[in-house]
């Protein structure tokens, strides 16, 4: 069944918005379900984390953000698509995506991870509607869930092998998604928002993480990766 968005500070258009990505994002979520199960339910394959759902719907192109200008921008051609993009990357043996959105959202990239006005950028932001679906970039387990002044509501997902996503500025988060829930590649675990203290455009901040989380600082003395320069799974 498609899941529902928890409903606080979506107004009612961006509610629609969201339940009709939401229904799409969820379809796919089946279809990948389907192509790494083969009606196996219970096979533990199907939660590996190398496990790439060839079947599902997936961001096939990436560009970087109309009318921007895009810190630390890959390389992009004329039509300001990324020319390097792969819709999957690899980082010590767990599969993630690259652009965690629903493909129907259409998101575009608006700013690259590095250094930005004098401060780390360890991530890189996406853009798309507000209510646009957020997806779990790899098979693993929530591991925060909390809101904060800087990251705003937000999400960390916990990927075994010491890889770990952060999802920040969210608007809303799945119904039922908590902490230590397991979640699939691909599975909608919120929608796209402008949470946190002085966040002005609506955007996705993803973080991709690695190291040991069971330190003082947790999920905040991780090491930040570029994802953009990871290599993709078979290569
Ligand atoms: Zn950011």
């Amino acid at each position: 069944m498609p899941r529902q968005l928890m409903s606080r500070s979506v107004n009612s258009r961006a509610r629609v918005i969201v339940a009709r990505l939401i229904l799409q994002a969820s379809c796919c979520a089946l279809v990948m379900g389907c192509a790494t199960t083969q009606g196996a339910a219970a096979d533990p394959v199907a939660r590996a984390p190398n496990a790439v759902p060839i079947d599902a719907p997936i961001l096939e192109t990436l560009a970087l953000c109309p009318g921007l200008t895009v810190a630390n921008a890959p390389m992009a051609d004329a039509d300001r698509r990324l020319t390097e993009y792969a819709a999957f990357a690899a980082l010590n043996g767990v599969t993630l995506l690259r652009a965690p959105i629903a493909a129907a959202a259409n998101p575009c990239l608006s700013s690259g991870f590095g250094p930005r006005n004098g401060r780390p950028h360890r991530g890189v932001d996406y853009h798309a509607a507000r209510g646009a679906p957020i997806l779990a970039a790899g098979a693993g387990e929530v591991r925060e869930l909390t809101a904060r002044d800087d990251f705003g509501l937000m999400v960390l997902i916990d990927h075994g092998a010491g890889v770990f996503t952060r999802y920040a500025h969210l608007d809303a988060v799945a119904d039922g998604l908590a902490i230590g829930q397991p979640v699939d590649l691909g599975q909608p675990i919120g929608a796209m928002g402008s949470s946190g203290a002085g966040v002005r455009a609506v955007h996705l901040h993803f973080e991709v993480l690695t190291g040991d989380y069971e330190t003082p600082k947790r999920s905040f003395g991780l090491d930040a990766v570029d994802i953009f320069v990871l290599p993709a799974p078979n290569a």
